[in-house]
């Protein structure tokens, strides 16, 4: 007679694991103790906690993260909240680098794939075979972005940052590059042969993409007090890198100057229509082949069209 071997809940494997972490850890059954990337975590005593009595904490917190209500990982980023532009400036940028990573795992899946299975929560594996939270070439190059304008901005060092990531993979989540467009590489070779930075980008209509278009913006936190000229010659400086058909620096322009004005007005409606007025004012006679390419969006009825 075969003896079935007994399936434990996991109630009784947490209640293992915290006899195997006092003995040193050998056997734990569940996973790593993730109280031990919690910033609450005594070090050396992963029975306790800071945030839990000493006799409270709950038996169950001890290994799964997620099932610890005041669990915070201890790599979190701290940044200062003053205002509502500051609010509005970092829920952009994160809510950019969250919806990246959301998105890594079923790139290039179909709209109806995910009706039918919605993403709710971060995802590994999937098109990349990446784990969780794995970011994708548009937040690298929005890092290099960045930190290119905290060193005080020149194009010169955002090329040079672009380069860093295409050779080493800096700023990607495993120094390592598992994704890039076609037209973004091909413009970062001719960086690394010595081409003039903006002179880098695809000029013809096939070069378009979305390619700069996904990693602009920063610029309109940079940008924002900056003369209207001024503004749109540094977005469409910053889109040459890589793309340097007029399409492609207009969708650029007309992003970050809706961006800009969701900072300033409550009402996506109304940042919307500042922005058709802008564009209009600035960029009707420099662009003015591309404006019926956009014409949908410029007559402001893009909200009236159907899905598909
Ligand atoms: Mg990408």
């Amino acid at each position: 007679m075969s003896k079935e071997k007994k399936q434990l809940s996991l109630i009784e494997r947490w209640e293992l694991d915290i006899e195997s972490y006092k003995n040193g850890a050998t056997q734990i059954l569940t996973c790593t103790p993730q109280c031990e990337k919690c910033r609450y975590f005594i070090k050396g005593n992963a029975l306790h906690c800071e945030i839990y009595d000493n006799d409270n904490k709950p038996k169950y917190v001890l290994f799964p993260s997620k099932e610890c209500p005041r669990y915070e990982s201890i790599e979190l980023i701290e940044v200062e909240i003053n205002n509502q532009y500051d609010s509005k400036m970092f829920g952009g940028l994160f809510g950019f680098c969250v919806g990246d990573a959301l998105g890594v795992p079923v790139e290039f899946s179909t709209r109806d794939e995910r009706k039918i299975d919605p993403i709710k929560e971060m995802r590994a594996y999937g098109t990349y075979h990446q784990p969780f939270g794995t970011w994708s070439d548009d937040t690298s190059l929005i890092l290099c972005l960045i930190e290119s304008i905290n060193d005080d901005y020149s194009i010169q060092r955002v090329a040079d940052n672009f380069v860093k990531y295409y050779k080493h993979g800096y700023l990607t989540p495993y120094c390592d590059i598992f994704d890039i467009g076609n037209s973004t590489r091909d413009a970062i070779d001719r960086m690394i042969r010595g081409v003039n930075p903006v002179e880098c980008g695809g000029k013809t209509e096939q070069d378009n993409g979305n390619g700069s278009l996904m990693r602009v913006l920063t610029l309109a936190y940079y940008a924002n007090d900056m003369l209207p000229i001024k503004r749109i010659e540094i977005v469409e400086e910053v889109s040459s890198l890589t793309h340097s058909h007029k399409r492609s620096k207009f969708a650029c322009i007309f992003y970050i100057e809706f961006v800009i004005n969701l900072l300033h007005v409550d009402k996506k409606d109304e940042a919307y229509k500042k922005t058709i007025e802008f564009v209009k004012k600035y960029c009707t006679e420099s662009y003015y082949e591309e404006i019926d390419n956009y014409r949908r969006i410029l007559d402001g009825t893009i909200t009236s069209y159907n899905e598909e």
